[in-house]
C-alpha cells in the first residue's frame, strides 16, 4: 500500500469514527458507502409516496444515546435509494425523502444547494462497523468511538446528513461546512416548513448526547410540530419530555494553559456523557485552574485508559441534579444537588480531549 493509500485509508477511518460518534469534534465527515456501483439513480420526480406505504413508523419515536430503535422499525421501514454527487448511494425513509426533496427545491430559489452524505444506516451496519472496530483496535476504543448497534438516530431513515454544494464545489467536510453559517441559517429557517427540526442544537450537548451538528436534520412529518419545537428553540429530547432542561453556567476562569476554546472542547466532552445519565440536570461546569495539569495526573490518567499516552490534563468541575423520581433505578441519591464533581480528561499531543474518568 503506498503512503497516500495509507493515508486515504486512515482518513476514511477517521471520518467513520466521527460520524458516527458524533461526539468526536468537528473534524472531517463523508464516511458514506463508496459502492456506488449498486446505487439506484435519482428518482427526484418519481410518484408521490402514499400514507399506507409509510404506515408503522412512528414519526416521532426519539433514538438517541438511551433509547434505542424501536422493535419492528426495520420491517415496517419503506425507504428510497438515490445516488449524490460525490457518487456514494444514499438511502432515506420514503416520506422523508419526499419531504427532503420539496426542502431542496425551496432552497434553491434562495440560491442555497445542498445534498445528502448520508442518511439510513441499518442496525446490521452498524454491528459490522463495531465488529470490525473492536478487532482492529479493540473492545474499549471500539465502545468508545462507534456509536452503540440500535442507538443511533440513522438507523431511523429519518436522520439525513447534509452537505452543500459552494459555487458548484462540493463542501462535504465537517470543519469545511462549519465555514458557512450564513447558508446553514438559511437552510435551518427552511426546515420546520417541511417536518424537519434541527436536531443536535449548538450548547444541548448535555441533552441530546452529540455536539453541534448543523447539517443532521430529523424528519418529525408534521410541520405543526416542527415549528414549535423550532419556534421554542428546545432540542427533541426536551419536547418528548414536556419539560424543559436549565441552562447550564460555564466558568472557564483564567487558564494560562488553555485557551478558552479548549476548554469549551473539554466542556462538550463531558456534556456528551453527561446526556447518557437518565434524569440527571446538568447545571453548571467550571475550570478547575491550571493547578490540575500536574505529571502526578497525567499518571494517573495514563494508568486508568493503558497506553492512551495522555500529555495533558484538564479537570471541570460541576453542579447536577439527580433524577426526581424513581422511574429508573439510578445511582444517584434522588432528588441531591451533587455540587463540585470532577470530571477529567486527557489529550495527547496533537488529539483531541478523552473524557477518562468522573466522580469526587
Ligand atoms: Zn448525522
Amino acid at each position: 500500500m503506498g503512503k497516500s493509500k495509507v493515508i486515504a485509508a486512515w482518513a476514511a477511518i477517521v471520518a467513520l469514527v466521527l460520524v458516527l460518534s458524533g461526539c468526536g469534534g468537528n473534524a472531517a465527515s463523508s464516511a458514506s458507502s463508496s459502492e456506488a456501483s449498486d446505487a439506484q439513480p435519482s428518482q427526484a420526480s418519481s410518484a408521490p409516496v402514499s400514507a399506507e406505504q409509510s404506515e408503522g413508523v412512528d414519526y416521532l419515536a426519539l433514538v438517541n444515546k438511551l433509547n434505542p430503535l424501536p422493535e419492528g422499525w426495520e420491517d415496517a421501514l419503506q425507504t428510497e435509494h438515490f445516488t449524490n454527487t460525490v457518487g456514494d448511494d444514499v438511502e432515506v425513509e420514503s416520506k422523508a425523502y419526499a419531504a427532503y426533496l420539496d426542502l431542496k427545491a425551496d432552497l434553491e430559489k434562495e440560491g442555497v444547494y445542498v445534498d445528502l452524505d448520508s442518511a439510513r444506516r441499518s442496525v446490521a451496519d452498524q454491528e459490522r462497523i463495531m465488529a470490525e472496530f473492536t478487532e482492529e483496535h479493540g473492545a474499549d476504543y471500539a465502545k468508545k468511538t462507534v456509536a452503540a448497534p440500535g442507538y443511533s438516530e440513522h438507523h431511523t431513515g429519518l436522520a439525513l446528513d447534509l452537505y452543500l454544494i459552494i459555487d458548484g464545489e462540493d463542501v462535504v467536510e465537517n470543519e469545511d461546512m462549519m465555514q458557512y453559517p450564513e447558508v446553514w441559517e438559511k437552510i435551518h429557517a427552511r426546515l420546520a416548513d417541511h417536518g424537519f427540526i434541527l436536531r443536535y442544537l449548538d450548547g444541548d450537548e448535555h441533552i441530546t448526547g452529540y455536539g453541534y451538528e448543523p447539517w443532521h436534520i430529523r424528519y418529525i412529518d408534521d410541520p405543526a410540530i416542527a415549528k414549535e419545537i423550532t419556534g421554542r428553540g428546545i432540542t427533541f429530547e426536551e419536547y418528548k419530555a414536556g419539560k424543559v432542561y436549565p441552562e447550564v453556567s460555564y466558568d472557564y476562569g483564567d487558564s494560562k494553559l488553555y485557551t478558552r476554546e479548549e476548554l469549551e472542547e473539554a466542556a462538550i466532552q463531558v456534556k456528551c456523557s453527561f446526556a447518557a445519565w437518565d434524569g440527571c440536570e446538568l447545571h453548571s461546569l467550571r475550570y478547575a485552574g491550571d493547578g490540575c495539569n500536574t505529571p502526578e495526573n497525567v499518571k494517573w490518567l495514563n494508568e486508568i485508559d493503558e497506553g492512551a499516552g495522555y500529555a495533558q490534563v484538564v479537570e471541570l468541575l460541576g453542579d447536577f441534579h439527580s433524577p426526581t423520581t424513581e422511574d429508573e433505578p439510578t445511582a444517584w441519591n434522588l432528588d441531591t444537588e451533587y455540587t463540585d464533581y470532577q470530571w477529567w480528561l486527557g489529550r495527547t499531543e496533537d488529539g483531541g480531549w478523552q473524557l477518562v474518568t468522573s466522580g469526587y
